[in-house]
Parts: structure tokens; C-alpha cells; sequence
């Protein structure tokens, strides 16, 4: 297997019938752009910027930011990489930054919410990112978005900060794209009105399957019923696809699923563009895209939508991998 894997290194990720998808890799800090680079990632889907700050004892300076941003977009060498604003709350905790304690933290003042009330802090970090974006493709990625205000609250402060930067004669990627990532059932079902706000969708798995679920994703109690398999949670991933193929959008995926041998067949049926997976997973998700067709996808993915439950699901999925 290990061997097999090997000969997938430095190809294009297609399917079966030739169609060319991107097979991009999630990070945590700019040092491990040089594993995405190592594993054959064709980019960075997600680079979860939290991490220089968790990584530290008091919140990181803009300079800071810049240099951790830059570095991981040189270490890229022009490929694109998606980072992620700070999305903090629910599981992370950031000593540092005080948060109040909440009776439901998945529910809360989280992500985008903090960083939209906390602008001074969340300016600096767009300051910085539109600074290292002329050093590389960067693309800029806003997490939990629930509604369309909170994507044009960031356009605004964006061209905000555009403006000063181009007072200052500081240099930045005029282009640079945003994207919203789709990980609330709210987000999943107004992502045609989500569509018309971003340049790009990202689909967060882990918090779609959590919030469509209504099951927190660490608690072992429930975990049963945590599964990208469900009826709910397939239908809301088609939906998004669809969405961003309408309005004309790349449409990508960077939660755990994007790497399940199980779920590649329905994301290709669906149109997926874009896959992010662990570094070390790179080989074998391009291995499992290169054995199906559209074809093939497609009837599988009809048979998939016609069942009633999460273990009919998986038992025809499973019978029918590709090893
Ligand atoms: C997700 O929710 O799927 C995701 C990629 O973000 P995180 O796991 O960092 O919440
Ligand atoms: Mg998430």
C-alpha cells in the first residue's frame, strides 16, 4: 500500500475520467507548510491561525502576525494558502484574552463573533495577513459565519485597511480573495445568499456534523450520533456545493471528512473543488479520487440519497470502496 501511495507523489489529483480537482493541506503553524510542501499539498486549504496564539502568553503583535504569515506563504512558494482568522471560543481557550465563562461556549461569543466585537485586535490581524499577502497567494478565511452581515462587516473593514495601506505605500495583494467558511447549519442553508458575499466557500465538516447533529463533538456520550454520514449532514453538504457552483464560486472542504475514503466518492458526485486534508493523508486522498469516475460517483451518490439512515449509509458505502 505504502508503495502504491508512493507513485502518487508529484501527480495531479484526478479522477478516474481525468477531471482535476486540488488536494490542499490543514495546518497549525507556519513551520508546517514545509510538511504540506513535503507531502506533495498543492496548497494550504486551512491554516488555523489560532495556534500563534495559543502559543503564546499574551496576544500576538501585528508585526508578529505578519512574520508567522509571511513565512508560511514563502514556504509555499506561490501556492495558494487559505488562513484562517482566529477562531477561538468553544473548545480553544485563550488564557490571555479573558473570555467570560459560558454556560453553552459551542453557543457563544466564538470565532468571528469575538473578533467582529473586539476590532482593534481582529484589525491588526487583517493588517497583517493583507501585508503578507504580497508574499504569496494568500486567501483570507472567515470562520462560523452565520449570516451575511458578518461577511460584510469584514469586507468593510477590509477596505479599511486597504486604504490606510495604501496611504502608507505598503504593499498588499489587491486581488486577495475572502472566503466564508460554511459550518453552520444557518451558513449551509443560506449559502446562496453567502455565495454572493465571498470569492470562495470552504465547508467545515467538523462543526457541520456538531451543529447539524446538535451533538458536542467531544462528548463521548453522543458520539454516536457524530457522523458526516447522516442523512442531514449529506444533504446539507450537497446543498453548499451546489450553492457555490450556482453563484460561480470554488467550493472547497477542509474538515476531517475531506480525507474519508468513504465520503470522496459523494463529494466528487457532488462537485467538490477543492479537498484539505492532514498532510500525511495527502497520497491516499489523491489514491481514492484517482479510482472513481463521475460517473460511478454519481450512482452511487443517487443510491446514498435514497437511504433513510446513517447505517444504511455507511453499509452501502463501505460495500461499495474501492480499495
Ligand atoms: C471544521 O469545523 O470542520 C474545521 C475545519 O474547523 P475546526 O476543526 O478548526 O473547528
Ligand atoms: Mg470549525
Amino acid at each position: 500500500k505504502q508503495s502504491e501511495l508512493k507513485n502518487f507523489h508529484g501527480k495531479e489529483t484526478k479522477t478516474a475520467d481525468g477531471a482535476a480537482v486540488e488536494l490542499f493541506c490543514n495546518i497549525g503553524t507556519p513551520k508546517d507548510a514545509r510538511k504540506a510542501i513535503e507531502c506533495d499539498g498543492e496548497g494550504v486549504g486551512l491554516f488555523r491561525s489560532e495556534f500563534l496564539f495559543m502559543d503564546n502568553k499574551r496576544m500576538p503583535t501585528e508585526e508578529e502576525q505578519f512574520s508567522a504569515y509571511k513565512e508560511a506563504a514563502e514556504i509555499m512558494g506561490g501556492k495558494p494558502i487559505i488562513i484562517r482568522t482566529l477562531d477561538i471560543g468553544g473548545d480553544k481557550d485563550i488564557p490571555y484574552l479573558n473570555m467570560k465563562k459560558e454556560e453553552n461556549p459551542f453557543l457563544g461569543y466564538r470565532a468571528i463573533r469575538y473578533c467582529l466585537g473586539n476590532k482593534e485586535g481582529y484589525r491588526a490581524q487583517l493588517r497583517a495577513m493583507l501585508r503578507a499577502s504580497a508574499f504569496g497567494k494568500i486567501k483570507i478565511l472567515i470562520p462560523l459565519v452565520t449570516c451575511v452581515e458578518e461577511m460584510r462587516s469584514v469586507k468593510e473593514l477590509l477596505s479599511e485597511i486597504k486604504a490606510d495601506l495604501d496611504a502608507e505605500g505598503i504593499a498588499y495583494d489587491k486581488h486577495i480573495e475572502l472566503g466564508c467558511m460554511i459550518e453552520t447549519p444557518s451558513a449551509s442553508l443560506i449559502a446562496d445568499l453567502l455565495a454572493k458575499e465571498a470569492d470562495f466557500f470552504s465547508i467545515g465538516t467538523n462543526d457541520l456534523t456538531q451543529y447539524t447533529m446538535t451533538v458536542d463533538r467531544g462528548n463521548a456520550d453522543v458520539a454516536y450520533l457524530y457522523s458526516t454520514f447522516h442523512p442531514s449532514v449529506l444533504r446539507s453538504i450537497k446543498r453548499i456545493i451546489a450553492c457555490g457552483k450556482e453563484a460561480g464560486i470554488p467550493v472547497g472542504m477542509c474538515g476531517e471528512a475531506a480525507a474519508d475514503p468513504l465520503l470522496i466518492p459523494l463529494l466528487i458526485s457532488f462537485g467538490l473543488d477543492e479537498f484539505s486534508v492532514n498532510p500525511v493523508l495527502v497520497l491516499n486522498t489523491r489514491c481514492v479520487i484517482s479510482k472513481w469516475t463521475k460517473e460511478e460517483a454519481d450512482a452511487l451518490a443517487e443510491k446514498v440519497l435514497s437511504l433513510s439512515t446513517e447505517t444504511e449509509i455507511t453499509a452501502l458505502l463501505k460495500a461499495n470502496a474501492k480499495e
